[in-house]
């Protein structure tokens, strides 16, 4: 196999076949002419069940996880869904990281919980305490994200794969956050990826989207009918844009993560910084764990306030190259209070998070810039 950088420019993105565009083309069409009933000219009849350029953007993923086959969806949280409803069923559990995204968190608890589905939040970097909590719950699916948003927790992949699978479950592995240019989970022993492609995967704030990959056969078919189905598929803008933003996606997470290193070096000894997570830190508790599955650390970082809620909310309102805004993973920076936005579907929850802690997702901007911003936003806290 060739290597990522190259996967990335090339996989799904062959030159048209007709004509030789090297970029090819977006398919809107939502139809297709049949040469008599069921005759299909290229496998295609309607744009829910199947359409190029999707499918583009779905070879382009499975090649970059070193996947079977991936499906790409509207948003990260249809893409969550789809998977939940083919893997469990009423009377099923769920065991999940005690700080997963609050979305993820919301759908599992407050919709399908409705149904009967159970689920246990529990802190799966501890994988002598998960593996109590999983041979105790006997789930279906184990769902790590690692880094978590918005604690940048680490799990070991591989130990916790081993657990899931002495149990029958499969391994759920939202790799939002590290993207499989620095992380590739399912080489780790994870059974499916996903994603949020609205972050990182697309890269510019300017589409919203995910999607699953999947290992081997086992629920590709069962996924893909529930694709249909249900219909949550992304559309072929959509798709187009994720694919372009794809190409850049391994010299975006390099220069993410030299940034936010430098970010996170400099934040640690900050008079007015309580606490800085970030796994590319030797001190942060996952930093070994880190070093073994990740390339790189990534460009997400949270840091704790000194001053609480007050100095927290002015520091977000302070910085000026910092865009306060919701998201992550574009080539901008932006900085969040996860406590009263991107999390606070899980305020008074087990999942609840501190109210000091401030998101940055550090974009590929000059790192100089970026600490002069922060720098003057948090003297000015006083
Ligand atoms: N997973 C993670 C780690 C996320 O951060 C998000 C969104 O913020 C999602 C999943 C959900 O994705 P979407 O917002 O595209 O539905």
């Amino acid at each position: 196999m060739s290597g990522f950088n190259t996967r990335a420019v090339h996989a799904g993105q062959e030159p048209d076949q007709l004509t030789g565009a090297v970029i090819p083309p977006i398919h809107l069409s939502s139809t297709y002419a049949q040469d008599g009933v069921g005759n299909l000219r290229a496998g295609y009849e309607y744009s829910r069940s199947g359409n190029p350029t999707r499918d583009n953007l779905q070879e382009s993923l499975a090649a970059l996880e070193g996947g079977h086959r991936a499906f790409s969806f509207a948003s990260g949280l249809a893409a969550e869904d789809v998977l939940i409803r083919t893997v469990v069923r009423p009377g099923d559990h769920i065991v999940l990281g005690n700080d997963a995204y609050g979305g993820t968190y919301r759908l599992i608890n407050g919709v399908f919980g409705e149904w009967n589905i159970g689920h246990t939040a529990t802190d799966l970097g501890d994988l002598d305490g998960a593996r109590k909590v999983i041979q105790a719950q006997l789930p279906k699916i184990v769902w790590v994200e690692t880094p978590s948003n918005p604690l940048l927790k680490i799990v070991d992949i591989a130990g916790l794969a081993d657990i899931a699978h002495e149990v029958g479950a499969i391994l759920v592995v939202d790799n939002t956050f590290a993207t499989p240019a620095l992380q590739q989970p399912l080489s780790l022993g994870a059974d499916v990826v996903i994603h949020s492609t609205t972050k990182y995967i697309g890269g510019h704030s300017d589409v919203v989207g995910g999607a699953l990959i999947v290992k081997d056969n086992t629920w590709a078919d069962r996924i893909a009918y529930l694709h249909n189905a249900a219909g949550a598929v992304s559309g072929p803008f959509d798709a187009y844009l994720t694919s372009r933003g794809i190409k850049t996606l391994g010299i975006r997470m390099k220069q993410h993560s030299e940034n936010a290193q430098k970010i996170a070096e400099e934040l640690l000894s900050h008079p007015a910084i309580e606490e800085v997570y970030y796994p590319g830190l030797p001190s942060h508790p996952g930093h070994s764990i880190a070093t073994t599955q990740m390339s790189r650390f990534g460009g997400m970082l949270s840091v704790r306030v000194k001053g609480g809620q007050k100095a927290a909310l002015d520091f977000v309102a302070n910085t000026k190259l910092f865009t306060l805004a919701e998201s992550l993973g574009g080539v901008e920076s932006l900085i969040e209070y996860p406590y009263s936005m991107t999390h606070a579907s899980v305020a008074g929850t087990v999942l609840e998070v501190p109210d000091n802690l401030v998101r940055l997702s550090v974009g590929i901007e000059d790192v100089e810039d970026l600490l002069e911003d922060l720098v003057t936003a948090l003297k000015a806290l006083g």
